[in-house]
């Protein structure tokens, strides 16, 4: 028997090392470590109690059956509210689907459009499940390098020379998972003025951590940003960071109907609807009030800037102080080429990330991960005493190289 036993593309991908690392930290803990993971897309807040109190009245009332595959006409209609209120962006209710996460809509999105051999520019530093989607469905991810000195923003120039006649979409995540970097108006609009002459690429506008923005209220989103663009784009979120809901797994998207047609019948053939006692929680989530939002935003931002001066204090590491998201991207180029006490050299950010986990029970990812190097990715989004401790270690772990 010589035929494989698994399919060839499922093979070539990896897991998302979140999970690989999350288990790690599970079983070092079960064998007495006390590890401190700062590693985390979790956020620290609970699901608030009204949105709670409105899953548990739907599974009363008996909403506990499928729902519409593209999700219930409530939930659609307060996503559309969302979606005007937070980005003036009109969307009719075929032009909504509402997914298991914005994970599945992401992919559901390139498994309708995908051709093998399509390419697909993402910029780096980037969440790295884009590119093995990609793989996944026979594209090429291209992978376009947007360092520190550029803002972690993709300039319009590096766009422009990454586009070949094989360019599908190009995905943008604004603000950006690992480097919290944020997108203004007018870089949009530089991005955008490439696209428009470009009318064949597709443009996936992953906002998922839009809200969590410490310089304005929300990011904003290419559809809104160049009105012409948005028959071709597909704007991507969530309830997973705003809301604190990651476990409730409800995202959605927005596009043109004919795309949201094509994803709506894959998500008919393979999860049938995203879970109906979430999607009730989701509506209570979008339509309660803002203003628990802002006061969150303004704890991170003092758990950011405290985070910050403790990564600082610690030799051979710097960051800046990112205007977005939970997440601090690390650069530590001044550890490389040291040694741990016991002599091992650190000869990249994965070395560095396997000596903080084994010599400072701290979990925390390497930038390759996310393809920036040598930088290491840490969450803020965690109690202000687990930081503090997280950080006297990190600065131990840094003095100790040699
Ligand atoms: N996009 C980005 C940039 C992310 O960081 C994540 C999760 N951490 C997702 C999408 C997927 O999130 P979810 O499926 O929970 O909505």
């Amino acid at each position: 028997m010589n035929a494989p036993m698994f399919s060839p593309a499922v093979s070539a991908i990896q897991p998302w090392p979140a999970s690989l690392l999350r288990r790690r930290a599970r079983e070092l803990r079960a064998a007495g470590r006390d590890i401190i993971e700062l590693s985390s897309g979790n956020l620290d807040f609970p699901t608030r109690d009204h949105v709670i109190a409105a899953a548990y009245e739907a599974a009363l009332r008996g909403e506990t059956r499928y729902t519409d595959v593209d999700g219930t006409p409530e939930l659609k209609q307060a996503v559309r509210a969302a979606l005007l209120r937070n980005h003036g962006l009109s969307y009719a209710q075929d032009e909504i689907v509402i997914t298991n996460g914005s994970t599945q809509a992401l992919f559901n999105a390139l498994l309708a459009t995908l051709i093998p051999g399509d390419e697909v520019i993402v910029p780096a530093p980037y969440w790295a499940p884009y590119l093995d989607q990609v793989r996944l469905l026979g594209g090429t991810p291209v992978v376009v390098p947007c360092p520190q000195n550029n803002g972690f923003r993709l300039r319009a120039e590096d766009l422009q020379a990454a586009i070949t006649p094989r360019t599908r979409w190009l995905i943008i995540n604004n603000p950006v998972n690992p480097s919290g970097a944020l997108y203004r108006r007018e870089d949009l609009a530089d991005i955008a003025a490439v696209l428009r002459r470009h009318p064949d690429i597709w443009i996936m506008a992953d906002g998922l951590y839009e809200q969590i923005v410490f310089t304005a209220d929300c990011a904003p989103t290419l559809a809104e940003i160049e009105p012409s663009l948005k028959p071709r784009t597909l704007t991507v979120s969530g309830l997973a960071k705003t809301y604190a809901m990651m476990g409730w797994r409800i995202g959605y998207a927005a596009g043109p109907s004919a795309l949201i047609r094509e994803m709506i019948k894959i998500q008919s053939q393979t999860t049938s609807c995203a879970s109906s006692i979430s999607q009730a929680a989701a509506i209570a989530a979008l339509d309660g009030p803002l203003d628990l939002l802002r006061e969150r935003t303004s704890i991170l931002r003092d758990k950011r800037d405290r985070f910050v001066a403790l990564v600082n204090d610690c030799p051979g590491l710097t960051c800046t102080a990112p205007e977005a998201t939970f997440y601090l991207l690390v650069s530590c180029a001044g550890v490389i080429g040291k040694h741990s006490p016991d002599g091992t050299e650190i000869s990249n950010d994965r070395d560095f990330a396997s000596y903080l986990l084994q010599s400072a029970d701290l979990a925390v990812f390497p930038g390759e991960d996310f393809g920036l190097s040598p930088a290491i990715r840490v969450s803020f989004a965690n109690p202000l005493a687990l930081m503090e401790a997280a950080g006297r270690r990190l600065k131990q772990a840094c003095e100790a190289l040699r």
